[in-house]
């Protein structure tokens, strides 16, 4: 049978990685080994990654070709020039800045943009970046609209920003006491949801009057145009490059993690439009990443980036991406396993409260799920939960964030259909004897991002 909703992999394979199952009682010891935390599972003794789709995407012919064309200059690049001339031409920026992941951008942008006891609002946080803005003195403020908190409301565009919570944020501060809008496409932390052009486009006039900057995290901007595509009126006949373009028409700037929609292992880059904020994040660049001409990227994977970048543009490309992961959720949909609604680009979220509605958030239910699921079947997932959101810097305690999910997180072009299925199955199995997931306490909690390395026992 010949099923359109899942279009067939837009690509063959030219090289293949084999991987390798373990059994039941191995996969326990590993990650009682791992403290319970799945980021500290070796990745030999994982069978699907599914813990992030952040630089572990598979690289085209053509990006592999270019990795032989990298030239190593130390200054002047063409590698440089070549991802420069791209961004500029398929975002619409005057300026880039290449820095070697996306949070190096948001450390330069945090610190030539915020003035300490600023207010930085956005929609949604996520991890590094409201960290750099903190560090910076900046204050976050949340103003993505309140049903993106509702994990079961299947509405479109979950991830817009809320224009009275902005004015309202506005008037009580006064506009020179926000340091800029940052406005996610997509919102990772909601469950990958997207935010329509109508939105952007309202948000930007509004702060251009107050004379307000706004910037993106274009980290799944690719995916974000495809949803706008797909489900904003009037888009339907547009090319998904024009519909990023258009995107980036609405903001100031944005810093984008090259290990998402750029379809490489590693990079980033920030983009600015204003000349002062270039010239001051240029000077910065040279202490923290490299030279403005590599900003901590090897020539030859500036090289796979700029070719990456305009593959993630190809409609066939953007279409099948966003539904592999569309059919991953419908399977557990289908077998009752309650998810975050609607699915998002880049992964599928487990709703964890109503997973393990035995354990309380104080018991970490995501966390103690994605563990679950590891011993299951060999399928590596991660907490977005109350670990991931972490204390308050003030009052020192926990952030109990509603979403308390556990991310099935698909990386670009790696697994087929067969391996969805086989997480599919594996989840459902689970969910059938979820009694049995026990919930966690601390071993040990970093200071920092604790859930990168923090590690748990069991209650
Ligand atoms: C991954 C990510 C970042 C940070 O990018 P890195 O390349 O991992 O440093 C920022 N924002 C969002 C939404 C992300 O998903």
């Amino acid at each position: 049978m010949f099923d359109t909703r899942y279009p067939a992999e837009p690509y063959r394979i030219k090289t293949v990685e084999t991987i390798k199952m373990n059994t039941r009682e191995e996969r326990l010891e590993y990650i009682k080994e791992a403290g319970y935390n799945t980021f500290l599972l070796n990745s030999e003794d994982v069978y699907i990654d599914l813990l992030t789709d952040s630089g572990t995407n598979a690289m085209s012919d053509k990006q592999w070709a270019g990795m032989m064309l990298g030239d190593e200059a130390y200054a002047g690049s063409k590698n440089w020039k070549h991802l420069e001339s791209t961004v500029q031409e398929l975002f619409g920026f005057k300026y880039v800045v290449p820095t070697h992941q996306g949070r190096g951008a948001e450390n330069l942008l945090s610190r030539v943009a915020i003035k300490p006891g600023q207010y930085v609002p956005g929609n949604m946080y996520f991890t590094t970046t409201r960290y750099h803005q903190e560090a910076n003195g900046g204050i976050f403020v949340d103003i993505i609209r309140d049903e993106a908190h509702d994990a079961q409301l299947d509405i479109p565009f979950k991830g817009d920003i809320d224009l009275n919570k902005l004015k309202a944020l506005v008037d009580e501060v006064g506009a020179e006491q926000v340091a800029y809008v940052c406005l996610a496409i997509t919102v990772n932390l909601a469950g990958g949801q997207p935010v329509s052009m109508k939105n952007m486009r309202e948000v930007y006039a509004y702060c251009q009057k107050q004379g307000i900057k706004v910037f993106m995290d274009a980290t799944r901007c690719v995916e974000n145009a495809y949803f706008i595509k797909e489900q904003e009126e009037g888009f339907a006949d547009k090319s998904i490059k024009d519909i990023v373009r258009e995107q980036f028409s609405y903001a100031d700037g944005c810093t984008m993690s090259g290990k998402k929609d750029c379809i490489t292992n590693i990079g980033g880059f920030l983009c600015v439009n204003d000349e002062e904020l270039f010239v001051s994040a240029r000077e910065l660049v040279v202490v923290f990443e490299g030279m403005p001409s590599y900003g901590g990227i090897a020539g030859r994977d500036m090289e796979a980036m700029a070719i990456g970048l305009k593959e993630a543009m190809q409609e066939e490309y953007i279409e099948h991406r966003v539904k592999q992961v569309r059919y991953l959720a419908d399977r557990l949909v289908e077998a009752g396993v309650p998810i975050v609604r609607p699915v998002g680009g880049h992964a599928v979220f487990l709703d964890a409260r109503a997973f393990c509605p035995h354990l309380d958030q104080s018991q970490f239910p995501a966390q103690a799920l994605a563990a679950a699921i590891y011993v299951e079947g060999g399928v590596r997932t991660m907490e977005r939960g109350i670990i991931s959101a972490g204390r308050d810097k003030v009052t020192g305690k926990d952030h109990a964030p509603k979403l308390e999910t556990v991310r099935v997180t698909i990386p670009r072009r790696v697994y087929t259909y067969r391996h969805m299925d086989l997480v599919a199955d594996t989840i459902i199995k689970l969910y059938k004897h979820k009694e049995d997931i026990r919930g966690l306490k601390w071993a040990y909690e970093p200071k920092q991002l604790r859930f990168f390395t923090g590690r748990f026992e069991q209650i």
